[in-house]
C-alpha cells in the first residue's frame, strides 16, 4: 500500500501543514468575526431595507421620470399621501391601518385616469 515511498521524500512539512492548516483556520475565524462586527451596521440594513424601500417609490403618472413618487403613511392622521419630487405633483388619501404604498399609489393613478380619461398614451 505504500510504495510511493522509494521516490517521493516523506513530506516533512506535514506536521507544519497541519498547525498552519489550524492557525489560518483561526485566523480566518478571526477574520469573519472582526468583519462581522465592522460590516453590521453597513451591510444589514442594507440588505433588508430595499424591498421596503422599493414598495414606497413609484414612477410619476405624470412624466417619464422615472421612480420619483414616494409615498407615505401617516399613521396617526390615516393619511396617505404620494408625492412627485420632480413635478411637485402630490395625492392625498386617508388610509387604515392595513393600506400600504402601493395602494396609495395605485388610488393616485387610478384618479389620474379619472381625470385625463386616458390622455396620451404612449
Ligand atoms: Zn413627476
Amino acid at each position: 500500500m505504500r510504495k510511493r515511498k522509494s521516490k517521493a521524500k516523506p513530506p516533512p512539512k506535514k506536521h507544519m501543514d497541519k498547525l498552519d492548516v489550524s492557525e489560518r483556520l483561526l485566523a480566518l475565524v478571526k477574520e469573519v468575526f472582526e468583519n462581522m462586527g465592522k460590516r453590521k451596521s453597513m451591510a444589514k440594513p442594507l440588505l433588508k431595507k430595499p424591498m421596503n424601500k422599493l414598495d414606497t417609490i413609484f414612477s410619476c403618472p405624470f412624466r417619464n421620470h422615472g421612480t420619483s413618487v414616494e409615498c407615505r403613511i401617516d399613521m396617526k392622521n390615516l393619511i396617505g399621501e404620494a408625492i412627485c419630487g420632480i413635478c411637485q405633483e402630490s395625492y392625498n388619501t386617508t388610509v387604515n391601518a392595513l393600506t400600504e404604498p402601493i395602494n396609495i399609489y395605485s388610488e393616485w393613478i387610478g384618479e389620474c385616469e379619472q381625470v385625463n380619461t386616458v390622455d396620451d398614451e404612449a
